[in-house]
């Protein structure tokens, strides 16, 4: 495959990925099974053109059960500058580093 048609696959790809995020965003208080498989193809689509999801769109949804974060749950504790979110659905638990000073 051109090199040229495989930078143009993985933007679309990317693309695909944004707008799949965005209506789980929208969909997540209406039909939250819907959200769920909102997530799960764009999770697929960046394994297939192995494109990263970007950072602001991970921290939306649960990584194990891929169900997005809802109010009621999931809960957000911060403990020694780093953020701990569990997923009420599966209980998985992640942890992001906050970086000194800040
Ligand atoms: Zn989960």
């Amino acid at each position: 495959m051109l090199k040229r048609e495989r930078d143009r696959e993985k933007k679309i790809a990317f693309e695909r990925i944004s707008y799949l995020i965005e209506r789980a965003q929208i969909y997540r208080t209406i039909d939250y099974d819907l959200a769920r498989r909102y997530v799960e193809l764009a999770k697929k689509i960046s394994m297939k053109y192995r494109v990263r999801i970007p950072r602001k769109y991970k921290l939306l949804f649960c990584n194990r059960c891929l169900y997005p974060y809802r109010f009621n749950h999931f809960r957000v504790r911060i403990h020694k500058s780093s953020i701990i979110i569990t997923c009420l659905n599966c209980s998985n638990i992640r942890r992001f580093q906050l970086r000194d000073g800040k």
